[in-house]
């Protein structure tokens, strides 16, 4: 297990409740700065279902913005040229039918595109071109993989699964990525395979680095590390074995006050498949609404106006200052506690 830096909470006491630590810890006078990025989840359908899946999709999910959202998201991106990123999820997010739209919309006025790409998908029924596209249109690709190894990929997201995310870094390879272009950035997202924090980021992407270019001929840009969330599927399967308390007491005896600044909803706005704000994706899935009057994309033009609001918080929100931190972005903090030593 890992070890760390338990005396940042100055209070800590391993008995006292999650929400009591979440009240007595800076978190729960975290503020808004300005918003940077903003992260659609345009719909819950996935090719995939896996276990640590936060907002629970799978290839039965119907839920996805309608086309009036997605006109909607393009206008509120229009409307704040601060605004630098869309960052576009799911489900897949490949799979929703404006997908296309969203991003040339979006290449259009000059903002950056993610896709938070599950990598499998571009061999799906209809998506031959997919990768082409992304690359046409200088998207971004976030691609989860945890781990080098076929086990420890499909203990997690299913079967046949590794193969397939292979063939998809190559053939992203093949079109450009991961070779140090901006455009054609491509990061690997690594989380852990159980109750445990995620290793160093720099010495897990050498890592990678190394098993992924001499055994798959595979180059990347970045390795983000994520801690998993104790919510939904991570949550429920820890409650199962009961192993959800002593990971909340993990999370929380490695709170680190450096990761404060950084925190994605610091910068980030997340939308949901209705148009509902978020402060994150995880709020999202727990369904913590933003503090305040505006909970729409309907409601508001300036985003300027949310600076400085409250952020919502719940005791799940340790899983971003534990350790090292943890953002759709990565690791927030090079000093953090380690965790385990590999995946
Ligand atoms: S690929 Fe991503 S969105 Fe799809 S089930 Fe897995 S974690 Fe969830
Ligand atoms: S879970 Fe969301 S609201 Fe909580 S600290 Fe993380 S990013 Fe912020």
């Amino acid at each position: 297990m890992a070890q760390g830096n338990s005396g940042s909470l100055a209070s800590f006491r391993a008995e006292d409740r999650p929400s009591t630590h979440l009240a007595n810890s800076p978190l729960a006078h975290l503020r808004r700065g300005s918003i940077k990025t903003l992260q659609v989840n345009i719909g819950k359908r996935c090719n995939l279902a896996c276990h640590h899946c936060h907002v629970e999709s799978g290839p039965l999910r119907t839920e996805r913005l309608s086309e009036a959202g997605c006109v909607r998201v393009l206008e509120l991106l229009a409307l704040n040229p601060a605004v630098e990123v869309l960052d576009l999820t799911g489900g897949a997010p490949e799979l929703h039918e404006g997908f296309r739209d969203l991003v040339r919309g979006a290449r259009k006025l000059g903002r950056r595109v993610i896709d938070r790409c599950n990598l499998t998908v571009l061999f799906e029924s209809g998506q031959d071109d997919t990768a082409q596209f992304l690359a046409d249109h200088g998207v971004e690709v976030v691609a989860s993989l945890p781990c080098y190894t076929p086990e420890n990929v499909e203990n997690q997201r299913g079967r046949n699964v590794f193969d397939r995310s292979i063939k998809a870094l190559q053939l992203l390879n093949t079109l450009g990525y991961g070779q140090g272009n901006d455009e054609h950035a491509l990061h690997l997202v690594y989380n852990p395979g159980g109750a445990f924090l995620p290793g160093n980021q720099s010495v897990l992407e050498a890592e990678f680095r190394e098993r992924l270019g001499a055994e798959h001929g595979i180059v990347f840009d970045r390795l983000l590390t994520l801690t998993n969330m104790p919510i939904k599927r991570f949550a429920h399967s820890l409650q199962r074995e009961g192993a959800y308390d002593e990971y909340m007491s993990l999370l929380i005896a490695h709170f680190n006050p450096e990761t404060l600044p950084d925190l994605m909803c610091r910068s980030l706005l997340s939308v949901d498949h209705q148009g509902y704000f978020f402060d994150c994706d995880f709020n999202q899935a727990c369904e913590i609404s933003i503090p305040g009057s505006v909970q729409n994309i309907w409601q508001i033009d300036d985003l300027g106006e949310l600076e400085g609001n409250r952020v919502g918080v719940g005791p799940h929100c340790f899983g971003c200052t534990a350790g090292s931190g943890s953002s759709c972005g990565g690791a927030l903090s090079a000093d953090g506690a380690d965790g385990e030593p590999g995946p």
